[in-house]
């Protein structure tokens, strides 16, 4: 249900197949979602904690195929926000120790041992920030609807966490912002470009596409919206030109025919989105290479030929 699972689910269908990478994926489940617990002398509980079924699994999966350790799998009511049911899966005793190990989680000097955020082995390398910020998302992550709005966030325990967020998606060229809300801090992304490389970066390729088709179908609006409140009479013409064509590129997009078109007319489809306002002889300009009027002419009428057909092939006309 939703954007955030949808792109949860496509996350999960492709499992961090490199040790570096799945422990860097792994560490951020401990320590972005997880808690420990003292049990007796210097014996530990590791519990990674979400709402979501298939990430706790997934976390599960990835520890017994790693280190051969089955975690205790567990349901837990919260009153938090209404009723709610997590999951939970906790390692103890010796399987802790060894989970704390191959997390690089042990350091001397830190309170009860532990160390509470990824040590630098952890992160060293660029595939294993990737899957970091990926493990991040997977326990922490929240997308908007893009149709409603370039959303993406984290909600993370503490200020420390949300630097070290915020640094690593900053090394991929992503300026997420922090604040605090209420008791949480949360790290964004709200701009429609950050989002689409933040989507880049996690390796969601199907939703870096549906964001994508979004984009275009929201810029085509406007810019029909646009044409119709613009009531000059010189450009009338131009304008309901321009719209029969947007609504013919609406239309073939829409149906996903936009890319068997062959190249000249998805040019010429793309360029007469951008510049809903262009006349045939600037539309012409705008391509690369630069075509004249009359060969715009002629891709036009190609291109509205080919939503013709389209119509006609789904029973439409
Ligand atoms: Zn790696």
């Amino acid at each position: 249900m939703g954007f955030s699972n949808d792109v949860k689910s496509e996350l999960l269908r492709e499992p961090m197949r490199e040790e570096c990478c799945a422990r860097a994926e792994m560490c951020a489940f401990f320590m972005m979602a997880g808690s420990i617990s003292l049990k007796g002398f210097s014996s530990y509980a590791l519990t990674v904690s979400s709402e979501n079924a298939a990430v706790v699994r997934y976390g599960f999966t990835q520890i017994r195929q790693f280190l051969g350790i089955a975690p205790e799998l567990r349901t837990a009511r919260t009153t938090q926000l209404g009723e709610h049911l997590r999951y939970q899966m906790t390692v103890e005793g010796e399987d802790a120790m060894r989970v704390m190990e191959w997390l690089d989680m042990k350091d001397s000097e830190a309170f009860l041992g532990i160390r509470r955020e990824p040590s630098e082995a952890i992160l060293e390398k660029d595939c294993c920030k990737r899957a970091y910020i990926r493990g991040a998302f997977l326990t922490n992550g929240w997308l908007n609807m893009p149709e409603k709005a370039y959303h993406l966030e984290f909600a993370v325990q503490d200020e420390r966490h949300a630097e070290i967020l915020a640094g690593l998606l900053s090394g991929f060229e992503i300026h997420a912002k922090a604040v605090l809300r209420k008791t949480q801090w949360v790290v964004y992304v709200k701009d429609y470009e950050q989002l689409s490389e933040a989507l880049g970066v996690l390796g969601a390729f199907q939703a870096y596409m549906s964001l994508e088709n979004v984009k275009i179908l929201k810029q085509l609006h406007n810019n029909v919206n646009r044409q119709m409140n613009c009531d000059d009479s010189n450009t009338d013409k131009t304008v309901r030109a321009a719209e029969a064509q947007l609504q013919d590129i609406e239309y073939i997009q829409e149906h996903g025919g936009l890319d068997q078109m062959p190249r000249p007319l998805q040019q010429i489809a793309e360029a007469r989105i951008n510049y809903p306002d262009a006349n045939l002889a600037e539309l012409g300009a705008l391509l690369d290479p630069p075509i004249g009027k009359s060969g715009v002419n002629n891709r036009i009428r190609r291109m509205m030929a080919f939503a013709q057909q389209l119509r006609e092939s789904r029973g439409e006309i």
